[in-house]
């Protein structure tokens, strides 16, 4: 069987855009006449789009509440009605933007209720809206402070050709030969589409995510990158925000970006959002036991978490492709077919960090960090 097909029926997608025009006039027209632009960024009401818009300011803020807050109109990002239809817009966090250069920067925002007016001249305290998972996350956090909650997580993703909605490189409604060759490569036809992987690293780092890492990942034109370690509420700020980073890269290149934990069905990896963490106590001296507690308090919750770990979750946790089942928990030392493996260095040195292994790559990072902080530090 010849496979010469394979790699060679992706259609440069053309554009209108002459993206030269673009680059000339950004690089030889740079003076903004000591204005900056920021880029509000913030979560809609699939709970997982991500949206922004841009506006001026006269100087450059030194901290998220130097920024004003903004609204933007609910009714069309499906959180909010028409006739009522503002939300608020509170900024979070300030990267740098890589797009814009310069001095300008991104905000990742989270989203209220407008506040209303009273009858007795009182203002009403912001209501997060649904969505804004960001409110909880950040009061949990602050609650347990003291035991410095570190966060990595392993964001999976996989490249879709926007026209045709197939993986990149795939042959039109057909398949590549079988996995194996693909994780960790180089080469064409084997590592497809590093540029946008490169590209978003180097965003990254630009921009202030505290981006760890790459590589290429087990289906054809399915690529990982770790943010981390970040502490508390700062994990769920960087990966939203190297999210859409990621989003803008595939833009430029038209080329589509699923977080799908199971893009393609069947004996096909699927993507996740491995969630590593430690505290203060699991990385000193004794932390080793401090673990195994965690693992214990963990089995209790297991369900919690599970509902809450990503849309589409049960597509992916199957059992098989180095992933655990749905219904049970379980937990071992260099283990990939567990929910949390703790690393082999761990029991050598006693103390360390572990991984849940059970978030799909769509995780919500506000919810998955909570979750772990409440059921292994407050209950
Ligand atoms: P894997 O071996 O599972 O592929 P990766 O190297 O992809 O692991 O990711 C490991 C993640 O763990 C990184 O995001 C890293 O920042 C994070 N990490 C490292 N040390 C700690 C720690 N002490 N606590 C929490 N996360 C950590
Ligand atoms: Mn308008
Ligand atoms: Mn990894
Ligand atoms: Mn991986
Ligand atoms: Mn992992």
């Amino acid at each position: 069987m010849s496979y010469d097909h394979v790699f060679a029926s992706d259609e440069k997608i053309g554009s209108l855009l002459d993206q030269s025009v673009t680059r000339h006039f950004m690089s030889t027209v740079t003076d903004q006449k000591g204005k900056i632009v920021a880029e509000y960024v913030w979560i809609g009401g699939t709970g997982h789009d991500l949206r922004s818009k841009g506006r001026t300011l006269d100087k450059m803020p030194s901290k998220p509440s130097d920024l004003p807050t903004w609204n933007y109109d609910g009714s069309s990002t499906g959180q909010a009605p028409g006739h009522d239809s503002e939300v608020y817009m509170v900024p979070r966090a300030i990267f740098k933007d890589p797009f814009r250069g310069g001095d300008n920067i991104l905000v990742m925002t989270d989203t209220y209720e407008p506040p209303r007016l009273l009858p007795d001249g009182t203002i009403t305290p912001l209501i997060p809206l649904p969505t804004n998972t960001r409110a909880a996350c950040a009061e949990t956090m602050e609650k347990v402070k003291a035991e410095e909650p570190w966060f990595g997580i392993e964001q999976e993703y996989t490249l879709l050709n926007s026209m045709t909605r197939w993986p990149l490189g795939w042959p039109r409604g057909g398949f590549p030969t079988g996995q194996g060759p693909y994780y960790c490569s180089a080469g064409a036809g084997l590592s497809i589409a590093r540029d946008i992987c490169e590209v978003h690293y180097r965003l990254c780092l630009y921009s202030g995510v505290n981006i760890s890492g790459i590589n290429g990942e087990v289906l054809p034109s399915q690529w990982e990158y770790q943010v981390g370690p970040c502490t508390g509420i700062d994990m769920g700020d960087h990966l939203w925000m190297s999210r859409y980073i990621m989003h803008r890269v595939g833009e430029l290149y038209n080329v589509m970006i699923t977080f799908d934990p199971k893009p393609i069905p069947g004996d096909w990896n699927g993507s996740g959002g491995h969630t590593n963490y430690s505290t203060k106590a699991t990385r000193a001296p004794g932390g080793w036991d401090v673990i195994q507690e965690h693992c214990k308090k963990l089995e209790k919750r297991h369900a919690v978490h599970i509902a809450a770990y990503g849309e589409g979750n049960e597509r992916r946790l199957t059992g098989k492709h180095e992933t655990s089942g749905m219904n049970d928990f379980s937990w071992g030392v260099a283990n990939r077919g567990c929910s949390i493996r703790v690393g082999r260095m761990v029991p050598i040195e006693k103390c360390g960090y572990y991984e849940d292994r059970r978030p799909a790559s769509n995780l919500d990072p506000y919810v998955v960090t909570r979750l772990l902080v409440e059921s292994t530090l407050l209950m």
